[in-house]
């Protein structure tokens, strides 16, 4: 049995992959702390340590509805750049909206009494808001 030293379970030693270099044998992270670590590094450039401190530099809560607490590392999906660590919710609503900022400034105007009104400018003839 073998502590592993991020997720602190004790595992059966073959939980864990070897590792010639260290004393053990084995790696120090059991294989699925290893993957999804590996996961956050491949797919968004950053270490855990990394997203940790983005997560503290937002108060330990979502970026956006400032409420639950940071959950899911957010990236732009054109230029990979990570955009920082909403909760899930928020994340999902960006998703929802297509990462689109007009969409959100719009709801955003939406929800505040604003809804969009085409005006009536003569029968059958609407003029769109600009
Ligand atoms: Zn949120």
């Amino acid at each position: 049995m073998k502590r592993c030293s991020r997720c602190k379970e004790v595992r059966p030693r073959a939980a864990f992959a070897s590792n010639k270099a260290a004393r053990d044998g084995l790696q120090a992270y059991c294989r699925e702390c290893w993957a999804s670590a590996g996961h956050l590094k491949r797919q968004y450039g950053i270490t855990e340590a990394e997203r940790d401190e983005l997560i503290a530099s937002q108060g330990g809560v979502c970026c956006i509805c400032r409420a639950a607490p940071a959950a899911h590392v957010d990236h732009c999906h054109e230029t990979g750049r990570v955009r920082g660590v909403p909760c899930f919710s928020c994340n999902a609503a960006l998703g929802q909206f297509k990462d689109q900022p007009e969409a959100i400034r719009r709801a955003a105007a939406y929800v505040e009494g604003n809804a969009w009104k085409p005006t009536l400018v003569a029968p059958g003839v609407y003029q769109l808001p600009s």
